[in-house]
Parts: C-alpha cells; sequence; structure tokens
C-alpha cells in the first residue's frame, strides 16, 4: 500500500489536509487544484477540539498555536438588550475535558500553514491551473482529464473539490442544491477600529428573530471576525463573495444593540461580501471503485455550528488511518466510509437544526434550549478523537 500514488483532486483546508495525512502515512501524493493560484477567502474559522488534536496528529499543531486565536470564554447575548442570555468556557475547562480547546484562525493562516508542510515533503505535490472535468477507470488505475486538455494517472483519487464537487457529479450524478431560506454576510474588521467596550467577551453570538450575528477575533486578535445571518424568502446569485455595502447589512440589523451595529459599521466596504446558503441531500456512499470523496464534498454541511472544515481536517486523519491498517484499496475506502459517513450525517442534520435554536423568536429562551451548555458540546461532539477511534 505504500508505493501507492493518490491524486486529490482541490487544494482548499480539506484537500491540503488529506495530502498531509497521506504523506505522512508514506503515500506519495498530487494536488490538483483548478485555481491558477493557491489562496483561501479572507474569513475566519473555529476550530474545535476534535480537529486541534487533528492537526497535531499531522505536524502543524505549532502552527495553530502562533496564528490562531485562543478565546477563554463565549456568550450568547441577546439581540435588543444585550443581555448575557449564556456564558461558556472555550478554553480552560474543554482544555481539562477534551484534552484540547477551542481556536479561531483566519482561513488562509491555515491554509498557507497546510500548503508550506505539504510543499516540505513534496515541493511538486500541488498542481495548479488543473481543473477536473473527466474521471475513467480501469482494473488498475484512474485516468483524470482537465478543461486544459491535461491528463494524469493515479492509483487512488479523492475528490476534495467543495461544495460544488465535479468528482461527485461523476461518481453520483446531479442532486440539485437546495435554497435553505437564509443569507449571510461575512466582514474582518481591523481590531483598532472595534472599541473595547464592544469586546466582551472577544468571542460572542447574538441570537434575535430571523437573524444571528457571530463575532470572534482571528490572526492573533488583530481582526474582528463577523458573520451575520438572515432570513430571506429567495436567493438566485452563486458563490459567496457577493460584495455587498454597510449600508445594507445596517438596514438588515437596523433595531439591533448599538453595541452588534459598531463593529458592523465598521467593516471596511472592501472586506464585506454576502451569500445565499445552500444545502444538499448527504451521500450514504462515498466511493466508487479507486475514487472517494473527503469535505465539502462528501457532507456539504450549514456552517451553523462552525463544522465544515472541522469535518474535513478528521476526514483526513481518518482516510490516512484507513490506508496505514487495510490490505487493499477497497477495504482502505470501505473503512474510511464506515468511519465517517455516520459522523458526517449527525453533524449535517444537527447543524440544519441548529438554526431554530439559534434564530430565535424568543430569545431569552436560549439557555433552557441548550441547556446551558454550548450547542456543539452539547451534541457531544468533542466526544471524538479522529485520531484513535477505530477505523
Ligand atoms: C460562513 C461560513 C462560515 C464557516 N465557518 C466555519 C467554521 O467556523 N469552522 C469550520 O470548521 N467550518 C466552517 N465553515 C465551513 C468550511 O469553510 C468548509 O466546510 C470547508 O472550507 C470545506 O473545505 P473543502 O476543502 O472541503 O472545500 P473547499 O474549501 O470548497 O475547497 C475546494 C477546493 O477545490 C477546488 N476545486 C473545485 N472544483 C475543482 C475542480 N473541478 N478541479 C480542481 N479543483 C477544484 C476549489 O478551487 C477549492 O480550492 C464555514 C463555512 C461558511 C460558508
Amino acid at each position: 500500500m505504500k508505493d501507492l500514488h493518490v491524486a486529490i483532486v482541490g487544494a482548499g483546508i480539506g484537500g491540503l489536509a488529506a495530502a498531509l495525512a497521506l504523506q505522512r502515512a508514506g503515500l506519495r501524493v498530487s494536488v490538483h487544484e483548478q485555481a491558477p493560484q493557491l489562496g483561501e477567502v479572507g474569513a475566519g474559522l473555529s476550530l474545535s477540539p476534535t480537529a486541534a488534536h487533528s492537526l497535531r496528529y499531522l505536524g502543524i499543531g505549532a502552527a495553530l498555536d502562533v496564528a490562531a486565536y485562543l478565546p477563554e470564554d463565549q456568550a450568547v447575548r441577546h439581540y435588543q438588550d444585550g443581555r448575557a442570555l449564556q456564558w461558556t468556557n472555550r478554553g480552560r475547562a474543554l482544555l481539562e475535558k477534551y484534552g484540547e480547546r477551542y481556536y479561531l484562525i483566519h482561513r488562509a493562516d491555515l491554509h498557507d500553514a497546510l500548503a508550506a508542510a505539504v510543499r516540505a515533503n513534496d515541493a511538486a505535490a500541488i498542481r495548479l491551473g488543473r481543473r477536473l472535468v473527466t474521471l475513467s477507470q480501469t482494473g488498475d488505475g484512474v485516468r483524470l482529464g482537465f478543461a486544459d486538455g491535461g491528463t494524469a494517472t493515479a492509483d487512488v483519487v479523492v475528490g476534495a473539490d467543495g461544495s460544488r464537487s465535479q468528482t461527485r457529479h461523476l461518481l453520483f450524478g446531479d442532486s440539485a442544491p437546495k435554497y435553505t431560506g437564509y443569507i449571510a454576510w461575512r466582514g474582518l474588521v481591523p481590531m483598532d477600529r472595534v472599541p473595547q467596550s464592544v469586546l466582551d467577551p472577544p468571542s460572542g453570538i447574538y441570537v434575535g428573530p430571523g437573524h444571528l450575528v457571530n463575532r470572534y477575533p482571528v490572526r492573533g486578535g488583530r481582526l474582528l471576525n463577523f458573520v451575520a445571518f438572515a432570513e430571506r424568502e429567495a436567493w438566485t446569485e452563486e458563490g459567496w463573495s457577493i460584495p455587498s455595502t454597510v449600508d445594507e447589512l445596517l438596514r438588515e440589523f437596523e433595531d439591533w444593540h448599538p453595541d452588534v451595529r459598531t463593529f458592523l459599521a465598521a467593516v471596511p466596504p472592501e472586506n464585506l461580501f454576502k451569500w445565499g446558503l445552500f444545502d444538499r441531500e448527504p451521500l450514504t456512499v462515498w466511493h466508487r471503485g479507486r475514487v472517494t470523496l473527503l469535505g465539502d464534498a462528501a457532507h456539504p454541511v450549514l456552517p451553523f455550528l462552525g463544522h465544515g472544515a472541522v469535518l474535513a481536517i478528521e476526514d483526513s486523519v481518518l482516510l490516512a488511518r484507513a490506508f496505514g491498517s487495510a490490505g487493499s484499496i477497497d477495504e482502505a475506502l470501505a473503512r474510511y466510509g464506515a468511519a465517517r459517513i455516520p459522523r458526517a450525517a449527525f453533524v449535517v442534520r444537527e447543524s440544519r437544526l441548529a438554526v431554530k435554536v439559534f434564530h430565535s423568536h424568543e430569545p431569552e429562551k436560549y439557555p433552557q434550549k441548550t441547556g446551558g451548555r454550548a450547542a456543539d458540546e452539547r451534541l457531544g461532539l468533542f466526544d471524538y478523537d479522529p485520531t484513535r477511534v477505530a477505523v
């Protein structure tokens, strides 16, 4: 199994984490990315203890410690009067219980650390400008065809090409994405534009009727990341980088607490984007022959529990561990699917349900609905260590 060559389609966080995990398991890896340059969008990511365990297993724990912001507390507040409805610890208490804590990181910082580690193992591993269009499997390999006419061969292919995955389309056909009725804005605000008085504590969520605002520091505390969700009947525009205006955002959150409006108003317009949230039914099988899926390609998930990248990183560890313990490609891909499909399906389902808790028409009932615990911890999402679970 160590002689295998694995081609990964997509160099997002999932594709790069998988490349690193497979390299560390001793396999040869090529990553084919459609973009002409490697990069990530300007936004934050919250990483749970399970992702932190995984990133340390992949050898990039030091990068996490340097680049991330380490929140101690997280408050959930009422959208209008700002009172704290719930206060939970995301640092010390998690560390004691799960051996890891929460980390808040700029996506580009994590992406850069993963890419650097993959390239340190093999300088030529990441190939750019390669948009996958076709796949054909024979008994002894897979042939990949790219939009520019180029081709490549591999023993195994991992489709990590995101929620609109071409690999998934080629394996399982199309399932139309369904608009969820929610749109969102994301923004990054330089911290020197944000008064300290609105950051108590720096990591916080505001809940209100049909709306939710989540904000937290990234880049060691130099930027404030926010995501603001709102219900909207219809939406047709694609992509998650549609420019918006501060006026439009403030109109949507007109009757919200001045603290929220203060940091929303401080966003530089060039750092403000909006998008519509689409959903797909989860797959019950991830592989066909020598081709499997990973990350959003396998299980696109709504962002209400902040778990899409966490799942992709967990997938990577389990995929590599499956290759380490199986005797054949088929066995490795079957073990990987068996280990991951139930967990991903659970998080996908709970992320859909979580919106009902957050977008509350009775925000004061929030602590009753969550039993006074953070939504992800209450669901037992941290009672899982990808580096140890059976595969
Ligand atoms: C608002 C918002 C907030 C979020 N917050 C969090 C959070 O706090 N924590 C968290 O864990 N998750 C969060 N997520 C989810 C997370 O961002 C995604 O789940 C994660 O980035 C998925 O990574 P991926 O590598 O699977 O896919 P992607 O990041 O989509 O990467 C796919 C890659 O494949 C490439 N590609 C696509 N098609 C092709 C092709 N045909 N050929 C070659 N290359 C191709 C793309 O260019 C891209 O580089 C959030 C998501 C949103 C929308």
